[in-house]
């Protein structure tokens, strides 16, 4: 499995590393022939290249099987004409990377004060309020003048359905149940449509209880009663905010793995930003990117039946559960490590189990 890997800004180097050591390891022990080619993309490539998104990077992540891509400084980057292209987007869009899985589980020891969770987030990642990539070409975001901005919200039914479907399919190997998250009460044709969407696709999975909450309602019910739900499946920015909230009822950000997976392509990237408030004090947690890897591994070793990338992706899993649970982790997960000696901590644990 070829896999292009960019460690991204901020606290992105520091994480990163830690993935790598522990993608490394499994790689051995699980005999997979990983071959992790590196490259940068974000500031450094901007440093470098004068584009946060050099020549040849989509040609040579389209030839891999997958992309792990460290947390990008998104936010700096605001002109495209001047090189400053958002490299999550970029890749998303490029890559058709439609469906951002976002597990949320409560590890024992983790130190959260809230009820333990265990959802996945399944956001719809191509549409939506994404000015940046909701049209073909362009943003849609316009300034009218000085003081009017229009942002629009691009809604289509396909994608609505191919974001259902990689919902109820998750659900079928959970506890088979869908909760679908919207705004329809104000956003009555779009997140009507998005509703009358995921409703068709559940008539393919008939064993598949359904249900439904207004967003601003579940930002409550996800807090007081997170044992409600298993799968939720809601629109692009509802679900970049719903899974940054259960992220943390979880425990921290520092937890917020990710995977966004198109038809074709697979992305490992961690939900959080570069955190630039902790960059480079080796207090960032680790375990987002780890664990992102490691579904990047499971979702590859799926779609190629091959079971070793799945044993791998579990033993990566079971290590970072192991780790927190044994206060071998950062402290915003109740361990007392700094993030180069989690993963050397977590480097050891899988070589040992
Ligand atoms: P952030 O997610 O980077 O950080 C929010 C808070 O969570 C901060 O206090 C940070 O210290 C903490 N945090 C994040 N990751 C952590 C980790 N691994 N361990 C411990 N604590 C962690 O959000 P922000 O500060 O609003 O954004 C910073 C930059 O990241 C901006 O440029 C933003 O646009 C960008 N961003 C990128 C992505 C992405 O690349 N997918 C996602 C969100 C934000």
């Amino acid at each position: 499995m070829k896999i292009i890997v960019i460690p991204g800004d901020g606290i992105g180097p520091e994480t990163m590393s830690v993935a790598i050591d522990a993608l490394e390891i499994v790689d051995k022990k699980f005999n997979l022939g990983l071959d992790l080619q590196h490259d940068i993309a974000g500031h450094d490539s901007l440093k470098k290249y004068g584009t946060t998104i050099h020549e040849g990077l989509l040609e040579s992540v389209k030839s891999a099987d997958g992309l792990i891509l460290g947390p990008m400084a998104t936010y700096d980057f605001k002109d495209e004409s001047k090189g400053e292209i958002n490299p999550s987007k970029f890749f998303r869009k490029s890559l058709d990377l439609f469906a951002n899985i976002r597990p949320a589980k409560t590890y024992p020891g983790s130190g959260t004060q809230y009820k333990p969770l265990d959802l996945v987030v399944v956001r719809e990642n191509t549409e939506g309020f994404y000015a940046d990539r909701n049209v073909e070409s362009g943003g849609s975001e316009m300034l009218i003048t000085p003081d009017v901005v229009v942002s629009l919200r691009r809604i289509t039914r396909p994608c609505c359905e191919r974001i259902a479907r990689a919902a109820f399919e998750l659900a079928m190997t959970r506890k088979k149940h869908v909760t679908i998250v919207h705004k329809a009460n104000v956003l009555r044709i779009g997140d009507g449509m998005f509703i009358d969407a995921c409703h068709a696709v559940a008539r393919e999975f008939p064993e598949v209880v359904v249900d439904d909450v207004i967003v601003d309602a579940m930002m409550a019910h996800v807090v007081r009663a997170p044992e409600r739900y298993d799968v939720i499946v809601t629109t692009n920015m509802f679900g970049d905010i719903l899974s940054d909230l259960t992220a943390e009822l979880a425990g921290s950000l520092g937890l917020a793995a990710s995977i966004n997976a198109g038809t074709h392509y697979g992305m490992a990237q961690a939900a959080h930003g570069s955190a630039p408030d902790i960059a480079g004090q080796n207090i960032a947690n680790p375990f987002s990117q780890v664990i992102s890897a490691s579904m990047l591994l499971a979702w590859y070793g799926q779609r190629k039946n091959k079971p070793a990338f799945i044993e791998a992706s579990k033993a990566l899993n079971e290590a970072v559960a192991q780790a927190i649970a044994a206060g071998e982790a950062t402290r915003d997960v109740g361990g007392r490590l700094g993030t180069k000696e989690t993963g050397q901590a977590l480097s050891a644990r899988l070589l040992k189990n």
